[in-house]
């Protein structure tokens, strides 16, 4: 095994665990899932890369989970930031920036007239449920096992057992109430899809289009199509949480791909360029239900930040097609490469433009319960060989890799030197 230096992070990771839960302010960070690992601390990152507070340097495969899309401390985006930031970091009151960014997202995303920012996709997760409820009058929610919407109560829920439909809370601390008008069906299980909606009236079905969160796991053929079919059909709004996929693997999200259009969009990740911003959208007529044009309550101190929408406009301003085919490019290269150097270790490689998961499994993988049956131990092992390595692979096979601008073909090859050996290792 090869050894890193660790000896400063390793000082901090005790100081941490003394104030903070775990150590960390997002449990992802704290890489307990692959296991014998300390978190990461992060002096700076620069472009594709990530250089810890031990002077290690690591290829980034993760860019913050989704919002660095044009890498770490991208001039463009830093001077933006820096002109905006020097003009005053919040106002509680209208800016120019934020008309133009509500005026690209819509220009890009097919689905959304309009739209209301928030600071979290968490609160825009909650603020878009909100809508759909009172827009529709009725309470019930459907999701999908193994997708994730940010820590809303409601959504905090996993399905009941034996015949149950109505799910059960995933965290401790979430009411039984909070979840009991949830309602969790397996991803790409059209039956499933088909008996819940004929069996309750819901106000959403809420689905991340190419769920990431479980790794990615693509939708089935015909299977978003019909989350619209049942949708219209039985009265609810079709909610598309495009936090990830927005912006990431093409300009309108996975709705400019399939064509498939919802009735509200959750963005957020890369919408604010590195900094916090999210929002959600929908037609002018669902979006004026929400205050003071209507009477749905959201608000938020920092939403629309001008430092956030400042990032994101300049990180917009990059996203044209030629980047899109790069960034695919980028991605595919990377899939090819990873599936040839697993060699005889069985994995499964699935990817979209800037989004891939490596599951250490021997068949495709096409919903939560698969995604569970991988080796999760022996991706864990395979996650701290590639470390030790300088290759920072998502700490959990539960999350995506994410491909940015700023990865070079030399980035990559990088990486699946570091694979190759890693698979060595691990077979
Ligand atoms: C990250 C994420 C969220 C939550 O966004 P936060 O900004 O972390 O609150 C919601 N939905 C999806 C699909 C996500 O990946």
């Amino acid at each position: 095994m090869i050894s890193v230096r660790d000896t400063r992070s390793q000082e901090l990771y005790a100081r941490a665990l003394q104030y903070l839960p775990g150590g960390v302010n997002s449990p992802v960070r704290a890489m307990r899932a692959i296991g014998r690992r300390n978190p990461l601390f992060v002096e700076r990152g620069e472009g594709a890369e990530l250089i810890d507070v031990d002077g290690n340097t690591f290829v980034d495969w993760v860019c913050s989970w989704g919002p660095l899309i044009l890498g770490h401390a991208e001039p463009g985006v830093l001077d933006a930031v820096e002109e905006a930031a020097r003009a005053g970091t919040t106002f509680g009151a209208p800016t120019a920036g934020e008309v133009e960014l509500a005026e690209e997202v819509s220009r890009r995303i097919p689905g959304v007239e309009m739209l209301r920012m928030t600071s979290s996709g968490t609160e825009a997760a909650m603020s878009a449920i909100r809508l759909a409820r009172a827009a529709t009058g009725r309470e019930k929610l459907l999701k999908f096992a193994g997708a994730y919407h940010g820590h809303v109560d409601g959504l905090l829920a996993q399905a009941g057992s034996g015949l149950a439909t109505q799910a059960i809370p995933s965290s401790p601390g979430v009411p039984a109430a909070a979840t009991a008008a949830t309602v969790v069906v397996p991803w790409n299980d059209a039956e499933a899809l088909v008996r819940a909606t004929g069996e309750h009236e819901f106000a959403a079905l809420l689905a991340e289009p190419f769920p990431a969160n479980m790794g990615l796991v693509p939708p089935e053929a015909g299977f978003l199509e019909l989350l619209r079919e049942r949708a219209s059909a039985t009265g609810a709004l079709l909610v598309f949480d495009e936090v990830i996929s927005g912006f990431r693997v093409a300009g309108g999200g996975v709705q400019e791909l399939t064509g498939v259009l919802p009735d509200l969009t959750i963005l957020g990740k890369v919408l604010g360029g590195g900094l916090p911003a999210a929002a959600f959208g929908g037609s002018r007529e669902l979006m004026e239900l929400i205050a003071p044009a209507g009477d749905v309550y959201h608000g938020g101190t920092l939403s629309g930040n001008p430092v956030a929408v400042a990032a994101g406009l300049a990180t917009l301003a990059q996203l044209d097609e030629q980047a899109y085919l790069r960034l695919h490019a980028t991605t595919a290269a990377l899939a090819d490469g990873l599936r040839e150097a697993a060699g005889t270790v069985p994995v499964e490689v699935s990817f979209a433009t800037g989004l891939l998961t490596v599951f250490f499994s021997d068949e495709p993988v096409r919903d939560y319960e698969g995604a569970r049956r991988c080796d999760l131990d022996r991706y864990g092992a395979w996650c701290r060989q590639l470390l030790a390595r300088g290759v920072y692979p998502p700490p959990s096979q539960f999350e995506a890799w994410f491909p940015s601008l700023a990865h070079t073909a030399e980035h990559v090859e990088r990486t699946l030197e570091a694979a190759h050996a890693a698979f060595a290792e691990v077979a």
